[in-house]
């Protein structure tokens, strides 16, 4: 990609707002940054990252589906779409005892935060007691807790954050303008609605997106300005790289450019700068370097275990190989010493290369 004289321009911009927090980001600026050449931009990404988090820790998440498949949205890229035919084995809600020994056999491993996704349109009334008594049991055991459920309606959102529930993950997927290529079933705004009951119930907000599915630079450009102009910026920002699944209609999509995604995690790294931007499905298919270059442009959270929802994630022990090569090392929780940290980290991370309910997602 040639720099222009407007990147150029972008690039001495942003480098003298290196720290500023911005909700007023226009395409052209979007564009501009994302033509940089390649150096500069990671620079700058890099030179934000550095101004606002440490620059060798990733944070590790974990992630239970408690309910999988038979989802009623049809979402293109889904496999858990209740609309595409892909042997996914559906799974009802799991039992509130089962979720809560998974929970505690995290914390035992060293995790601080526990995120439950549920293949939902939304939660149902009924489903709400089990739902809550999880938040609960989950909180109880001094753990953050997280939760990906679908729409949730303003009361809904006070119910869960009453309960005890930190952060809400419900991405916007894509650029307004793309967005109904991939999802009939419920709208942009829909989307919009959720955030804004979810920022509105004072729990924090996990929002991102997905690239590779045959959306433009533009498009790719109109998501981050979405996400960087919502009233707060979200405080974990997943950038997915489609993982193509058999049965799905993006099964035979183009691949997007490796540079591209990099491109993608440093832009967002730029525009985003306290939040933190995570590396998340696609990393199956990113050989060490990739992944290396994604967290030199910014990408600070990964999510472990070897599945991502439904699809492959990396397997746990080859991320700790490539941490230790790279000398990054775990975001840690605050009442466990380093090496007890490290070492609990490693363990979980080796024993969940085939865990039946585990999956990492965002
Ligand atoms: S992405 Fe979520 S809402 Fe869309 S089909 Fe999959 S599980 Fe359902």
């Amino acid at each position: 990609m040639q720099a222009t004289s407007s990147a150029i321009n972008a690039s001495s911009t942003t480098s003298t707002q290196v720290s500023s927090v911005r909700h007023n980001w226009t395409l052209a600026e979007v564009n501009a940054l994302f033509a940089l050449p390649f150096n500069d931009l990671l620079f700058q990404a890099q030179t934000v990252h550095r101004a606002h988090f440490t620059p060798n820790e990733v944070q590790i998440s974990t992630l239970l589906s408690i309910k999988t498949g038979a989802c009623a949205e049809d979402c293109k890229y889904c496999p858990q779409s209740g609309h595409y035919n892909t042997g996914l084995e559906r799974e009802r809600l799991l039992e509130v005892e089962k979720v809560l020994t998974q929970a505690q056999a995290a914390k035992d491993k060293g995790a601080s935060r526990f995120c439950m996704g549920a293949a939902w349109s939304n939660p149902k009334q009924r489903d709400m007691p089990y739902i809550i008594e999880m938040v609960r049991g989950v909180k109880a055991m001094g753990l953050e807790t997280c939760m990906t459920l679908g729409m949730l309606d303003s009361d809904q959102a006070k119910t869960l954050a009453t309960a005890g529930l930190d952060y809400y993950n419900h991405n916007l997927d894509t650029s307004p303008e793309f967005y109904g290529e991939i999802i009939t079933t419920r709208t942009y705004q829909d989307r919009l609605d959720t955030l804004s009951h979810v920022r509105d119930a004072g729990m924090k907000v996990c929002c991102g997106g997905i690239v590779g599915m045959g959306e433009s630079a533009n498009d790719r450009s109109a998501l981050l300005m979405q996400l960087a102009n919502l009233p707060e910026h979200p405080q974990s920002v997943p950038i997915n790289m489609l993982v193509k699944v058999k049965g799905t209609p993006l099964e035979n999509v183009d691949d997007l450019d490796a540079f591209e995604f990099i491109r993608t995690i440093a832009v967002a790294r730029i525009m985003l700068p306290e939040s933190h931007v995570r590396l998340s499905a696609g990393r199956s298919r990113m050989n060490e370097q990739m992944q290396a270059l994604c967290f030199f442009a910014g990408a600070n959270s990964i999510f472990y275990g070897d599945k991502l929802l439904t699809t492959e994630n990396p397997e746990a022990d080859a991320d700790m190989l490539l941490f230790k090569k790279l000398g990054i090392n775990p975001e840690q929780r605050q009442d466990v010493s380093d090496e007890a940290h490290e070492l609990a980290l490693a363990d979980a991370i080796k024993e969940q290369q085939n865990p039946p309910l585990y999956h990492a997602a965002g």
